[in-house]
């Protein structure tokens, strides 16, 4: 079942948001070269806490940390570790948080020193790619149309997109329904009302899409090894079109 959101739950969906956006700002600034992703944790952690937030990760069906830190090859889900960045790596910041209630989720991929060629413009189509799925959060459009645009272009550009991580809904709970695919037939699928909240999050890969699981249990892995970026936003569906809550 899909919730619909009252106004009043958008409002502290979209306070959620807010707070979210800010604390990514900062976290951004730290992803240089020579830090390691369990610092970037504990950054996060306490920018969290400091705002009477708690992470939606930490110990979500056992997940240790309280982001999730994936570089490179590593598509979702993976667990901060004393490794260090380093020139060229491609990170993957993916982070949620609860509110008084309501959840939030936010991902970026941040070019880490100089990165150049194909990984960075697989990193500028992700994002673009994020872009474009949520242009088609609208009224009236199908669930699909947001999947389409993301794989079109995707794979316009010569990359593919993951197919066994999907977006989803999201409100009292950090997944609720629908399942957002990042691939699928524009025009089918369900209809978007006013008051769906949706993270949209492509996750596309340089090489093939599919991807493995690494083991320690969680990280997803791509198969070929080349590297995967992934951005996401929570968006509310609304009569004014698509309202971005994590920016
Ligand atoms: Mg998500």
């Amino acid at each position: 079942m899909i919730f619909i959101k009252s106004a009043s739950e958008i409002e502290a969906m979209r306070k959620a948001g807010h707070v979210l956006a800010g604390i990514v700002d900062k976290l951004r600034s730290k992803i240089v070269i020579g830090i390691s992703t369990e610092e970037i944790d504990c950054l996060a952690q306490e920018l969290i806490l400091g705002e009477n937030a708690l992470s939606a990760f930490k110990g979500y069906r056992g997940f240790p940390k309280s982001i999730c830190a994936s570089i490179n090859e590593e598509v979702v889900h993976g667990i901060p570790s004393g490794r260090r960045l380093r020139d060229g790596d491609l990170f993957k910041l993916d982070i949620g948080i609860n509110l008084n209630g309501y959840f939030s989720d936010c991902a970026i991929t941040v070019a880490v020193g100089s990165v150049n060629g194909r990984a960075r413009r697989l990193v500028d189509a992700t994002k673009k790619a994020l872009d474009l799925g949520i242009a088609q959060a609208r009224v009236d459009n199908h669930l699909m149309d947001i999947s389409g645009a993301i794989q079109s272009y995707s794979e316009s550009q010569g990359f593919s997109v993951v197919r066994d991580f999907v977006g989803h809904g999201i409100g009292r709970d950090m997944h609720e329904a629908p399942e957002i695919p990042n691939f699928g037939q524009p025009h089918t699928g369900t209809l978007l009302k006013e008051g769906m909240i949706l993270a949209i999050e492509p996750m596309v890969n340089m090489g093939g899409w599919e991807v493995r699981l690494s083991d320690n249990g969680w990280t997803a892995v791509t198969k070929d090894n080349l590297p995967s970026a992934h951005f996401e936003h929570t968006v509310a569906v609304t009569a004014g079109g698509p309202l971005i809550l994590t920016k």
